[in-house]
C-alpha cells in the first residue's frame, strides 16, 4: 500500500474541512471493508485518509414521529439487530441480514455500504469505471460481462450498483443527509446514485468534500415492503438480481407502489412502469407477473448476461407478492 496521511477528526465540520475539493487526493474511511481493499490493490491512491469513526454523532438509530434517523457510521450488524428496524422496517432488516457475512457486517457501516464502489472486475483490476482498450473500444461490451448491467447500459457505464441495501431504502421512500463545507442538504436515496459518463465522475451525487451523515426513513406503518435476492448460492455471495417493493394500500388495492431493482443497472433501478401496472389494482399472481414484465420490458442484455433478465423478472414478481402478503417474514 502507498503511504498516506491519516487524520481522525471528531466533528463533521472538521471532517469536511479536511477533504479536498477534487476526487483522488483524499478519501473518507469508515469501516474500511471496501476502501482498504481498493487501496491495497492500488485502485484508489489517496494522499490523505479522513477517518470518520471518532465522530460520535454519526452513530446510532433514533425514532421520532417523523420516522427513523440512522447515523451513517452505524454498522450493518447493529442495524440488523435493531428492535425498531426489525419491528417496523422488516424488509430492511432482511436485506441487512442477507448482506455479506457476520464478520463484515460487524465492521461495515451503512454509509460505506451506500458509497461503496462497484464490484466490476475491470474496475477492481485498475481499468477504471468505464474501461476502454487503447484504441477506445469499450471492454465490457464484448468482454467478460456476465454480472454486468442489463438496464441503463446505453452509455459507457456497464457496472451494476453494488449495494443490496439501497433498493429497499428507496422502496421505503428514504432520503440522505449530506454535510459539506457550506452546510447540509437532503436528497432522496434514488437521486443519490448517478451513472458516470466520464472516468473522472463518480457513481454518487456526493461532492468530494461532503460526507454522508444520516439516512432518514419515513414512518413505515403504512408501507408494506419486501426484499428479494437471487444468488447463485445461499451462503455468502453477491446477488445476481435484487428486488425491493413498497406498497401503500387503500383497502385491498394498491394506492401507490415503489418497485426497485438492484444488480441490474449502474444505479438502483426504480421501475415506474411496474408501479403503474399495480396502481389501483389488487395484487395477485397475474398482476405481479404483468408488473414484473413491465419492469424488464426495456432490458438490453450484453453478450453474456441475458440470463439476468429472467432472474430479475422473477425477483420483482416474488417481491411484489411477498409485499402484498404482509412483507418480510
Ligand atoms: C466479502 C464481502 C461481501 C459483501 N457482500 C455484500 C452484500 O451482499 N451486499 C452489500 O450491499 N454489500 C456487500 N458488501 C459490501 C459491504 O457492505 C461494504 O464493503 C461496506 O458496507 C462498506 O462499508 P465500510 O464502512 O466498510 O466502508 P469503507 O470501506 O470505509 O468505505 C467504502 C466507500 O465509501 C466511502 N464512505 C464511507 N463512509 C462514508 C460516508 N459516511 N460519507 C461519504 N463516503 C463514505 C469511502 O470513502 C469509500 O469510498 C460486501 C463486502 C465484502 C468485502
Amino acid at each position: 500500500m502507498r503511504p498516506f496521511e491519516y487524520i481522525s477528526p471528531t466533528t463533521k465540520a472538521q471532517a469536511v474541512s479536511l477533504l479536498s475539493n477534487s476526487w483522488g487526493n483524499t478519501e473518507i474511511l469508515a469501516g474500511g471493508t471496501d476502501l482498504l481493499a481498493l487501496m491495497k490493490d492500488d485502485v484508489v491512491t489517496p494522499k490523505r485518509l479522513v477517518n470518520l469513526k471518532e465522530i460520535k454523532d454519526l452513530e446510532g438509530v433514533s425514532a421520532s414521529p417523523q420516522g427513523l434517523r440512522i447515523g451513517a457510521l452505524t454498522t450493518l450488524g447493529d442495524l440488523a439487530d435493531d428492535k425498531n428496524i426489525k419491528e417496523n422496517y422488516p424488509a430492511l432488516a432482511e436485506a441487512l441480514i442477507e448482506a455479506a457475512s457476520p464478520q463484515i457486517r460487524n465492521m461495515a457501516t451503512i454509509g460505506g455500504n451506500l458509497c461503496q464502489r462497484p464490484r466490476c472486475w475491470y474496475f477492481r483490476n485498475g481499468l477504471g469505471l468505464l474501461p476502454k482498450s487503447e484504441t477506445g473500444r469499450e471492454l465490457v461490451t464484448e468482454g467478460e460481462n456476465r454480472y454486468h448491467a442489463i438496464l441503463g447500459n446505453d452509455g459507457p457505464a456497464k457496472f451494476v450498483s453494488p449495494s443490496t441495501i439501497a433498493p429497499v431504502l428507496i422502496a421505503y421512500g428514504g432520503s440522505l443527509r449530506l454535510v459539506g463545507v457550506r452546510g447540509q442538504r437532503e436528497i432522496a436515496v434514488e437521486k443519490f446514485f448517478l451513472t458516470p459518463k466520464a472516468e473522472a465522475q463518480r457513481e454518487h451525487d456526493l461532492r468530494p468534500n461532503e460526507i454522508l451523515a444520516e439516512i432518514v426513513l419515513p414512518p413505515a406503518s403504512e408501507v408494506k415492503a419486501a426484499h428479494y435476492e437471487i444468488r447463485q448460492k445461499a451462503a455468502f455471495d453477491w446477488p445476481l438480481a435484487v428486488a425491493a417493493v413498497g406498497l401503500r394500500m387503500e383497502g385491498a388495492n394498491v394506492q401507490s407502489a415503489r418497485v426497485v431493482m438492484g444488480y441490474v443497472a449502474p444505479v438502483p433501478w426504480l421501475c415506474p412502469e411496474a408501479a403503474q401496472v399495480l396502481r389501483g389494482q389488487s395484487v395477485n399472481e397475474e398482476r405481479a407477473q404483468k408488473a414484473a414484465d413491465a419492469a424488464l420490458r426495456n432490458a438490453k442484455p450484453l453478450s453474456r448476461n441475458a440470463y439476468k433478465v429472467q432472474l430479475a423478472r422473477v425477483a420483482v414478481k416474488r417481491a411484489i407478492l411477498k409485499a402484498a402478503s404482509g412483507g418480510a417474514a
